[in-house]
């Protein structure tokens, strides 16, 4: 693996050379915002970060590190939420958000040629004045090659897929500095090897993606919003169940438990009834067609014994009520000021969901701990508030961690979902993957020769 570098007076002469003066920083306010993501895992700065301008700087720049074995950390907005951009070896972080060009938009293909560094809800404001969107959605104000480099998903993913089914081309830098361009703007293509699925997902340790060929969706003209409470978590989970099962296509499909509707109330000021609640989205081409689906959804929630369904929200309550959820992390952080939080994410079959569910609930009794998640996929988030440094209580959230993952693993499921797998779930690849671990080694091993991209991550 790379070896730890702080680096000297010639390298620095050398990055310079590529970027300017301007677009480096070895200040220690930079260094420590590049030192940490949204997770509690311990801060490791980084020797420099670097802001590349276009693929060119950030192969030269990538060549260099490679001849003297110096780390490189790609870097987005530093959402992830396992330690994913965490330089944890020091080196280089290459932060690419100055890299948000919209290169082009071609909405008769379905088509944006987009940098690594844009916004993806910046690129969603424009893509609506065509009638289009890219429709993974972590929440976060996450950027494209972030999204690209944990594989993310979210809310929509239900019915649109995770930002794996969306990568059509990518450019990208490999270790040793060299710029390869990969995938084809055709929608189908059973040509060779899938370079851009391998990438995607890969955290930084295969490559450094600076511009990417996204494959958009047309904006559906009607949505209809839906929020229903039940008596009991199983209710709720069952329902999720059936109305999938149903062949019902959601557009979202998100389960929250009580205690979360409680915080949402309290630090948004809401009033919502504090049961277990399913939040829904449908949509479709007519106000008509829609009322026949809610219809049937209705069916479904009424026979689990739904004791609220709150449906037909128009446009403005509809905006309001995915803004809360994605803001469901923040209302928790702040509901416990001091706490740091651990913030699990499994994903299980859909027939195991409801299991699940119960068996996180059971898992983390005692603990300060919310359960909610994408439900029409399986993905659970158990969000744990305690202090890392309290190492008996710490533990025992670790504990329950562990016990999480290997009961998702047990009903056949993943240690992430979405997040990716960073430092945090480093831990699990084993259990998980076995054998085929050793061909994820190889492969890293291959174009990665030297471990300078992202090290110390994905591998136990
Ligand atoms: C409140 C909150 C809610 C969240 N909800 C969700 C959710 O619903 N779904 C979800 O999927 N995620 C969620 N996340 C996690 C996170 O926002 C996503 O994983 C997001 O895609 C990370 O994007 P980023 O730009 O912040 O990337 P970063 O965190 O900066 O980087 C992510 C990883 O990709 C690598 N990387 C960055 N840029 C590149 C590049 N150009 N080329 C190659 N590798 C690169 C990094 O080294 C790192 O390993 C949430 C986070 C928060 C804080």
């Amino acid at each position: 693996m790379a070896k730890e570098s702080s680096l000297q007076k010639s390298d620095i002469d050398y990055l310079v050379q590529i970027v300017g003066i301007e677009k480096l920083s070895r200040g220690e306010s930079v260094r420590y915002s590049h030192s940490h993501d949204e997770s509690f895992h311990k801060p490791c700065l980084p020797d420099i970060v670097i802001w590349p301008q276009n693929t060119d700087e950030v192969s030269r720049i990538v060549a260099y590190a490679f001849e003297r074995r110096i780390s490189v950390t790609p870097w987005g907005a530093g959402s992830s939420l396992e330690g994913n951009p965490i330089p944890v070896q020091g080196g280089i972080v290459l932060d690419l958000q100055e890299m948000n060009r919209i290169l082009a938009v071609r909405p008769e293909d379905f088509q944006a040629d987009v940098e690594a560094g844009v916004v993806y809800k910046d690129l969603n404001r424009i893509l609506e004045a065509e009638g289009l969107f890219f429709p993974p959605d972590p929440g976060a104000a996450a950027t494209v090659g972030g999204m690209i480099g944990n594989n993310a998903s979210g809310i929509r993913s239900v019915k649109y897929g995770a930002t794996r089914d969306y990568v059509m081309r990518l450019t990208a830098v490999l270790s040793d500095g060299q710029v390869i361009r990969t995938g084809s703007r055709s929608r189908k293509c059973s040509s060779g090897y899938d370079i851009c699925r391998l990438l995607t997902g890969s955290e930084g340790t295969l490559g450094i993606v600076t511009e990417a060929t996204l494959k958009l969706v047309g904006l559906p003209f009607t949505f209809m919003a839906v929020r229903a409470t039940f008596p009991t978590v199983g209710d709720a989970t069952r329902t999720v169940f059936e109305i999938m099962r149903s062949g019902l296509t959601p557009g979202a499909m998100e389960f929250l438990d009580a205690d979360i509707v409680g915080v949402l109330n309290r630090d948004r000021g809401l009033h919502l009834e504090e049961y277990p609640t399913l939040l829904m989205e449908f949509s479709g081409y007519s106000e008509r067609g829609l009322e026949d689906e809610m219809q049937f959804v209705t069916d479904i929630c009424r026979g689990n014994g739904c004791l609220l369904l709150d449906r037909g929200i128009g446009p403005v309550e509809r905006k309001r009520l995915w803004e809360i959820r994605h803001l469901t992390h923040e209302s928790i952080r702040r509901a416990h000021p001091g706490l740091l939080s651990l913030s699990m994410d499994v994903a299980v079959p859909l027939s195991r969901y409801s299991d699940m569910v119960a068996l996180c609930k059971e898992i983390v009794t005692g603990l300060t701990a919310y359960v909610f998640g994408h439900a029409g996929d399986g993905n659970i988030h158990v969000v744990v508030m305690d202090n890392p440094d309290d190492e008996i209580r710490w533990a025992g959230v670790e504990a329950a961690h562990s016990r999480i993952v290997q009961q998702a693993l047990d009903f056949e499921g993943t240690c992430t979902g979405e997040h990716g797998i960073g430092i945090g779930k480093k831990g699990f690849m084993v259990r998980e993957h076995g054998e085929s671990l050793e061909t994820m080694k190889k492969i890293k091993a291959l174009l990665d020769p030297r471990g300078i991209l992202n090290p110390g991550k994905m591998f136990p």
